[in-house]
This record gives structure tokens, sequence and C-alpha cells, in this order.
């Protein structure tokens, strides 16, 4: 059995835990590895290494952080073909979508090269006779990052390429359910001349983030992840006194007005939902139709499931791979029956679909839709994270705002329409952090920062872009003057601007 290992010090670190957790081929249902969880010498050798780097990478000039960062991009760029087949191996998703995946990644890797923009102070001469000032931003020193496992590479490097470019150290607690492409991230950096210690990575469950969020030798906790955890890492860490930003679920609702075209509706609905098997925190989870737009839509959605290849992520042939476990398949599955049970419709029951051959005993479940979805039942009050797609019939533009609005989770959110003032009050008007124009999944590019609002963030900072390097930054103000001593005298009066 594979037994995977920390990566400590700019080196793979064999652990002697004895508590550990499989890791799965989800395609298969067989266990490809297992991962230790870090014991507390473990832990506590991993935070030493980073102390110390982090004083000596934040000293370091901007243009040796800027070259590593660009040698790190051109590598993981060059490689991303092995990293995405890591990634299909332990998560299940298609091939094509792990490159999506690490795409998406590499901007923030790009967005990170340009640190010496971004970590432009501002200056202003004589504010007082003979007085300057300048801003400047300093790392914070040792950063925690502690992630999901639905984007074992992208969401890594939302925080990463940042933390790293602002001159702090970092330390990945990936997820247990697939570690391995952290490890590939770690030697890459190493390769690219990231000194030691400067990226860890942590294999570790919740005692390890426990040990993270009260341990004042980490400075800052980014966490992405489900509500209840985010939640709760914010108030753990918060009250430990430590920066947190933490990032949670979502329920993301897809706005359809009369006036769409319902041939784009349908195809970006099937894409969203039911792309990564609906394992995306920005997944569209409910289509909200207007008047008449279920009659028409339903069909057209219904239409393009048909056609859906899924199957092993290794097979370029296949769309949507199996779910990350056994347990949450049956979750998923469990939410449709639900459905039925509470008055919904459901139009394509995803059970249904039978799987043959090494899949036969993999996490596969089928595409679902469910019509007559209304606020109260649980397949609208829970994240499912599953390729199963909701409609709920309203009346009016009004009716669907109020509904969306309510809702407790605020991270994407899209409406279709032809009619640009609706699209313009609607983007004002939602109370959702990311929001999409005819655009069904609307992740922000990495110069713009994501997160949502109300349940699906605790905190104040966004993750990435501008919002990122504050994140990984302290401010700091310089005032100077340089005195003529035939002039200084003793003034006890507060500092005057004058
Ligand atoms: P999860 O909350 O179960 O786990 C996330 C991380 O927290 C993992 O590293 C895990 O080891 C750790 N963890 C789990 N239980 C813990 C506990 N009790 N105490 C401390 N740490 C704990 O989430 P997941 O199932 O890996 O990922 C799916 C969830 O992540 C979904 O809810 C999805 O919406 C969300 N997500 C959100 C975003 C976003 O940007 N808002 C992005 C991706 C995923």
């Amino acid at each position: 059995m594979k037994r995977l290992t920390h990566w400590i010090n700019g080196a793979h670190y064999e652990s002697v835990s004895t508590n550990t957790a499989p890791v799965y081929n989800p395609a298969t249902g067989d266990v490809a590895a297992e991962v230790p969880f870090a014991t507390a010498e473990e832990y506590a050798t991993a935070v030493a290494s980073a102390r110390t780097a982090a004083a000596m990478w934040g000293q370091s000039s901007m243009s040796r952080r800027t070259e590593v960062l660009f040698t790190f991009r051109h590598l993981l760029n060059a490689r991303r073909d092995e990293l995405a087949s890591i990634i299909t191996a332990e998560h299940g998703k298609v091939h094509a979508d792990a490159l999506g995946e690490i795409s998406r990644g590499l901007e923030n890797v790009e967005y990170a090269c340009g640190l010496g923009t971004h970590l432009q102070g501002a200056f202003s001469s004589q504010v007082s006779t003979g007085v300057d000032v300048h801003s400047l931003r300093q790392p914070v020193g040792v950063v925690a990052g502690i992630t999901p496992f639905n984007f074992p590479v992208m969401v890594p490097l939302w925080m990463t390429a940042n933390a790293i470019a602002c001159g702090n150290a970092f330390i990945l607690k990936p997820s247990e359910k697939d570690p391995s492409a952290a490890l590939f991230l770690a030697e890459l950096l190493a390769e690219a001349g990231l000194p030691a210690g400067v990226f860890t990575v942590l294999q570790g469950d919740a005692a390890t983030v426990g040990a993270i969020l009260e341990d004042p030798a980490i400075d800052a906790v980014s966490f992405v992840g489900s509500t209840p955890i985010a939640k709760s890492i914010y108030e753990r860490g918060t009250k430990a006194g430590k920066r947190v930003q933490a990032l949670g679920g979502a329920k993301n609702h897809m706005l359809v007005l009369p006036d769409a075209d319902l041939g784009v509706a349908a195809d970006s609905a099937v894409s969203a939902a039911y792309g990564s098997a609906g394992e995306r925190c920005m997944a569209v989870s409910v289509v909200v139709a207007v008047g008449d737009v279920a009659d028409r839509l339903i069909p057209e959605i219904a239409q393009r499931m048909q056609t859906l290849a899924i199957g092993p992520g290794t097979d370029p042939a296949n769309e949507m791979g199996p779910l990350i476990t056994r347990e949450h398949r049956d979750r998923v599955a469990s939410y449709v029956a639900s459905a039925t049970e509470q008055g919904a419709t459901v139009v394509v029951d995803g059970r249904e679909h039978s799987f043959e051959g090494s899949a036969a005993n993999g996490f596969f479940i089928g595409v679902s839709l469910i019509d007559n979805v209304k606020p109260g039942m649980s397949c609208y009050e829970d994240e499912i994270f599953g390729p199963v797609l909701g409609v709920i019939r309203v009346d009016t533009y009004d009716e669907a705002v109020a509904l969306i609005n309510a809702n407790t989770f605020g991270n994407g959110v899209a409406i279709f329409t032809r009619d640009g003032g609706a699209a313009r009050r609607f983007t004002n008007e939602v109370t959702c952090g990311m929001v999409g124009v005819n655009v069904p999944i609307p992740v922000p590019v990495a110069s713009f920062s994501f997160g949502g609002w109300k349940d699906s963030l605790f905190g104040d900072a966004h993750m990435y872009g501008p919002e990122g390097v504050n994140f990984y930054t302290r401010g700091k103000v310089v005032t100077t003057r340089w005195p003529d001593p035939a002039t200084s005298e003793v003034d006890l009066g507060f500092p005057k601007t004058r």
C-alpha cells in the first residue's frame, strides 16, 4: 500500500503516525493509498521549519520572489498533464476538467508574478513642513491554508501563490481525500527554487486543524470548505487572535427570465450543474424559472442530459466522473429520494443510471433533474454537492429575487436574459458575492477577488486578487522628518500637521 508523506523543510517527510485514512480511486472504489495524519512532533517540526523560513523569506528581495514564481509558473504549465492525472486518480473528475482547474490555478500564479506592482506603497511628500509619509505592506509571517477535496490544485494555488509572493511561509493542510496533488505542487515549487520551509504540506485531520488554530506560531488562516466547518474555523481562529478568512458552502441559483435564449440557458444549466459531478462550490444547483420558462426549459435540459457520457475520468470520451466517496454518493442519492417524499417531481432520476465493469464498484451516480422544488424541502435547503439540479417555479422577477436573497448562502448567482435593464437591476439587488450575466459560473479572474456573502464566507477578506494580497500582508505607515538641529525644540502639544 502506497503511504503518502508530508513535505517539511523542502523534502518529503515520512510520517510515523498510526492515525491514517484511506485515499480512494473513486472510479473503481479501490483504496489507492493511505494518508497519515501528523503526530504532535511532526506538527511541531513543520511549524518550526516554517517559522525559520518566514524570517528569511520575508526579507528576500522582490526580484528573487518573482523569479521563483515565474519558474514555478513555467514548470506547472509544462507538467500540467501529469498533475491532471493525479487529480483524476484521487478526485475522479475527468482529465479535461482537471486541466481546467489547473489553468484557473495558474492564473493566480501569473497574478502573483506581478507582486512588484501589487505590493507598491504610496508616498506623500511635505505633508507637514519637512515631513514625508510613505506606506508599505509587509508579510504576516506563517500562514496556514486548509483546503477542500473538490479543487485539490486550484484552491491551494488561490492561497499559496499570493501568500509566498507576499513573503510569507505557507503551510498547506490539504483535504485528506485527495492529498497527492499538494505534494506534486511542493516538488515543483522546490524545483523552481523556493527555499526549504517556505512551503509545507502537512497531512492531517480535524485534530491537525485544531492545533493550527490554537498555535500562536501561526499568524493567519485561509480556509475553504463546508459552511459549518468554515464558521467554526473563523470563530476559533479569531478567538485565538489570528487573521482568518473562511469560505464556506453554497446554493447557487440561476434565474431565467422569459425573454432569455432558452437554448443557451439549457446548455449553461447542464454544464454548470453537472460539470465535475456538481462538486463545485460555484455549481448551479437551482434554476429559478420565471413565468412560463419551466415548461419550455425543462424539456431542453432533460434532452441534453440524455447524451452526457458518465464514467471513469481517465477515458477522454467521458464528460462526468464519480463522486468523491461512497458515503457522499449515497447522501446525494438520499436527496433525490427525499424530493419525491416531500412533494417535488423527479423528472430525471440519476439513481437509475447503471454502471458496468470496474465502474460498478466506483462512486458513480447519474444526473438528476427535479421540478417543483420549493423552499423548505431538504433538496433546496441543503447543499447537495452532487449532480442534482432543482427547478423552482415563480411568477415574477421580484418573487425570484426575494427567494434568492432569502437563501442563507450567497456565493454565486446568475441571471439569463436579453434585457440589459433587468440584468443591471439584478446585479445591484442580489445578495451574493459573485454574479454572472448570461455566465453560469462567474468565478472571477485572478486579478479580482473570489468570495461569497452570508453563510458562504466568514471574515472580511475575499480570496486571491487584491484582497488576497491585503490578507497576506500587514500595512505600515512611516512618517519621516530630517530635522534641522538648529530649529529643534521641545513641544508637548499633539503633533501638528502644519
Ligand atoms: P470540508 O469542510 O469537509 O473539509 C474542508 C477541510 O476542512 C479539509 O481539509 C478537512 O480535512 C478539514 N476539516 C474537515 N472537518 C473538520 C473539522 N471538524 N475541523 C477542522 N477541519 C476539518 O469540505 P469538503 O467536503 O472537503 O469540500 C466541499 C465543501 O467545500 C463544499 O461545502 C463546498 O461548497 C465548499 N467549497 C467552497 C468553496 C468556496 O470558495 N466558497 C470552494 C470549494 C469548496
